[in-house]
């Protein structure tokens, strides 16, 4: 199977996070998560390992360095990346993936592999967003300040993105994420590579077992 790959980006406070476990769950069987690196330090709750993989600047730089992230950036003054060996290896596996990060990491995925799906999760209003993020009670006044000006940028290049989704009701919201992904499954070019993939297979099959001379 040719899995999807994608790239779902908002501000934060949006409830992008609640979209993506549920998605997750539901979809276990074929959608893995990629988990990013970064520099920031975990929230009560967050796992090593799960939510991110939490590690130094010096290490951050040295991956950079290495060339083992397919794509990094710098959020609200930290270090953020995706590795690039867990995204090839599910590709290959046939897997779908599902990105969490920020535009200008969707953007240099787009870059590098044409067919990844970008997905915005907006806010229904800028005052719903900002008692979201006053909710949550996890950032600082002036942490808040800097998230809701990083907020306004986001917003601004989010018309770039193939599909748009606003957050005014999680169920609502869900059920437009998940029809995105299905339909997405079925665009042509993504079926026809996986028949052509089947008849490379079976020919290849054929020929093991002698019935191709
Ligand atoms: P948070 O610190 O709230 O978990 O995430 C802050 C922002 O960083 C979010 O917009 C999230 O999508 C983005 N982000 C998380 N992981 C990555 C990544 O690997 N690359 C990029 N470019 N952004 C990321």
């Amino acid at each position: 199977m040719k899995g999807v790959l994608l790239v779902i980006s908002g501000p934060s406070g949006v409830g992008k996070t609640t979209l993506v476990k549920k998605f997750l769950e539901e979809f276990k069987d074929e959608v893995v998560f990629s988990i990013s690196c970064t520099t920031r330090k975990p929230r009560p709750g967050e796992v090593h390992g799960k939510d991110y993989f939490f590690v130094s600047k010096e290490e951050f730089e040295k991956m950079i360095k290495k060339d083992e992230l397919l794509e990094w950036a710098i959020v609200h003054g930290n270090y953020y990346g995706t590795p690039k060996s867990f995204i090839y290896e599910n590709l290959l596996k046939g897997k779908s993936i599902l990105l969490d990060i920020d535009p200008h990491g969707a953007f240099q995925i787009k870059e590098k592999m044409k067919d990844a799906v970008l997905i915005f999760i907006l806010p229904p209003s800028w005052e719903e967003l900002r008692k979201r993020l006053l909710k949550r009670k996890s950032e600082s006044e002036e942490e808040i300040k800097k998230r809701l000006a990083q907020a306004r940028e986001e917003i601004m290049v989010s018309k770039e993105y193939d599909y748009l989704i606003v957050n005014d009701e999680v169920n609502k919201a869900y059920n437009q994420l998940k029809s995105i992904y299905i339909a997405e499954k079925r665009k042509t070019n993504r079926v026809l590579a996986n028949i052509e993939k089947e008849i490379k297979d079976s020919y290849l099959i054929s020929l093991i077992k002698g019935e191709g001379k």
